[in-house]
């Protein structure tokens, strides 16, 4: 992917079109902690793929983890951000679908629709995901790869803000899981966590009408956002006897759903431990490496428990999110509570290190 951007940087000295200019900024992810805006030529589009000059990059909980301590997946040095929306500059050839000018959401990866796993409908698990991941979303232009203009992009509706529809990556995760979890109308659910992942999953649940939201989270910023976002039911984990509270769900019985969105292992072990007998675990927030969970083998056969543990998303599943976004049902954009220039994306991360901001809008 890096040898094939290179070879694209010498092709595009050619004239510049109007709209695409000879020099662009980009920021880079050099080692943790070392994050720079860089000048870069934007790349013609080659077969299939797409000059998008992006309008609206989000901050995402990965990114500050890959920030910090590095991504087992990505090399680095690595253009940096994944959620995007913008204006399509240029097409190559064979792009049917899209021209020059047209609004565009898409999803950062795509699936080959081949492999042992696609095949078994199992997208999310496609290695080509992972690998051919489109990353340099904090820049004033973005190469689309092929894959990902046929299969996971979109034109966006002129009604749904740039920033609202680079929520498209991160809801389709949240829909993924949902899919899997299946929550029914008459239940209560137990998000654990009030980051954007958890609020997100909080405004899907909303909208697909369950009876009860309870979110537990800690942070007063945070409990008041999930507060006012339509959590029926706020818990302070760091106040009070949070457990006792989860129980009173149902009245006694407990939540019928839990999704843990924190990616704690004290998150899952108290996820396992609250859930009703009979009810559904969601462990969404992935852990780090080398953490366990000890399960109780009593407690899971006899309580009969259901424990999903959804990574990732299909086409489906992005397709699910885009209506949801185009439909404007969510409000998802209201999880966006800050927004900088793309000139300051240094500052962005020691803001989001400070943990006060749910998703910051980067705007070039
Ligand atoms: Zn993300
Ligand atoms: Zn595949």
């Amino acid at each position: 992917m890096k040898r094939a951007a290179a070879e694209k940087v010498s092709a595009a000295l050619a004239p510049a079109s109007e709209s695409r200019q000879a020099v662009a900024r980009q920021a880079v992810l050099f080692a943790p902690g070392d994050l720079r805006l860089c000048d870069f030529t934007p790349p013609r589009p080659g077969p299939g793929e797409i000059l998008l000059r992006v309008k609206c990059a989000l901050s995402c909980g990965t990114d500050l983890k890959t920030y910090r301590r590095g991504h087992p997946m990505w090399r680095l040095p690595t253009p940096f951000g994944h959620e995007f929306a913008g204006v399509v500059v240029e097409t190559g050839e064979g792009v049917a679908g899209f021209k020059a000018g047209d609004e565009l959401m898409a999803a950062p990866t795509a699936p080959c629709e081949e492999c042992f796993y696609c095949r078994r409908g199992q997208e999310n698990l496609c290695p080509q995901a992972m690998e051919k991941m489109v990353m340099g979303g904090y820049a004033d232009f973005l190469l689309l790869p092929a894959h990902v203009v046929a299969r996971n992009a979109f034109r966006k509706p002129p009604a749904l803000a740039f920033e609202e529809a680079a929520l498209l990556e991160p809801l389709s995760c949240v829909v993924h899981a949902q899919a899997l979890a299946r929550p029914e109308s008459v239940e209560s659910v137990l998000i654990i966590g009030a980051g954007a992942f958890g609020l997100l999953h909080m405004l899907a649940l909303r909208a697909a009408g369950v009876r009860e939201v309870a979110v537990a989270g800690r942070g007063a910023d945070r409990l008041r956002w999930a507060g006012q976002l339509g959590a029926d039911r706020v818990i302070d984990i760091a106040a009070g006897d949070p457990a006792a509270e989860v129980a009173r769900i149902n009245g006694g019985f407990g939540p019928d759903l839990v999704i843990e969105c924190t990616g704690q292992v004290e998150g899952w072990r108290d996820a396992f431990a609250r859930v009703r007998r009979g009810g559904r675990v969601v462990f969404f927030g992935g852990c780090a490496a080398g953490t366990a969970l000890e399960v109780d083998t009593r407690r899971m056969h006899y309580d009969n428990l259901t424990l999903i543990a959804p990574f990732h998303f299909r086409p489906r599943d992005v397709r699910r999110a885009y209506e949801l976004l185009a439909e404007g049902r969510l409000g998802a954009g209201r999880i966006i509570n800050a927004r900088r220039p793309l000139a300051e994306i240094g500052a962005v991360f020691e803001m989001l290190e400070r943990g006060t901001v749910l998703k910051c809008a980067v705007i070039p």
